[in-house]
């Protein structure tokens, strides 16, 4: 099947599961043989970046850690919506080198943010490693230091991308198709 519909939205196969394998395993490779010997932490940023950080930490031979954390909206009526709260870091990240994995960097707007927020914890270190990035969207100048695909400025789904919830499930990526 090489079409989806989810909700309003019709969506075709963008970037089989076997091209993404094969991504991941090219950035597992670079991360293995670039952080030998220090003490890694990597954090995968939820929903969308779970099945991304579950393939790639597979391929990970490096002694090192995996955490999952998430943006949260502050609670209470001053919250403009824009600034979100990380929640879920109960390790220790203190001078250790840390990678972020994220699904997809947009305008990195969210990466900018967790970044922010990560430095407060003194970490020796802190590395990006992204599956999907869009350059034509980028409005940031920090620095993505593994980067699996660069894709258009299309909204995509599957593969731990959702659209309003669904489709995350999809192993295949798959990109909208504008009517
Ligand atoms: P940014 O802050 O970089 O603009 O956006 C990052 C977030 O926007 C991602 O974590 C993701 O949740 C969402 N996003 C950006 N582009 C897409 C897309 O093409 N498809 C989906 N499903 N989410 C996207």
């Amino acid at each position: 099947m090489t079409r989806k519909k989810v909700h309003d939205k019709e969506f075709e196969i963008y970037i089989p599961n076997a091209e993404i394998q094969r991504v991941i395993s090219e950035m597992a490779k670079k991360l293995n043989e670039d952080l030998a010997n220090k003490d890694v932490i990597f954090l995968g940023i939820l929903n969308g970046a779970f099945m991304f950080a579950s393939d790639l930490f597979r391929e990970i031979t490096l002694d090192s850690q995996i955490s999952f954390l998430k943006l949260a909206s502050y609670a209470g009526t001053s919250s403009t919506g824009t600034v979100k709260r990380l929640i879920g870091i109960n390790e220790d990240i203190f001078n250790k080198t840390v990678v972020i994995l994220e699904d997809i960097v947009d305008t990195g707007v969210t990466l900018d943010n967790i970044i922010k927020q990560l430095k407060g914890y003194e970490p020796a270190e802190i590395l990006v490693a992204t599956m999907l990035f869009k350059p034509d969207a980028y409005t940031k100048d920090l620095v993505l230091d593994y980067v699996g695909l660069e894709i258009p400025n299309d909204f995509v789904l599957g593969y731990g991308l959702d659209y309003e919830g669904y489709g995350r499930n999809l192993a295949d990526l798959y990109r909208v198709i504008e009517s």
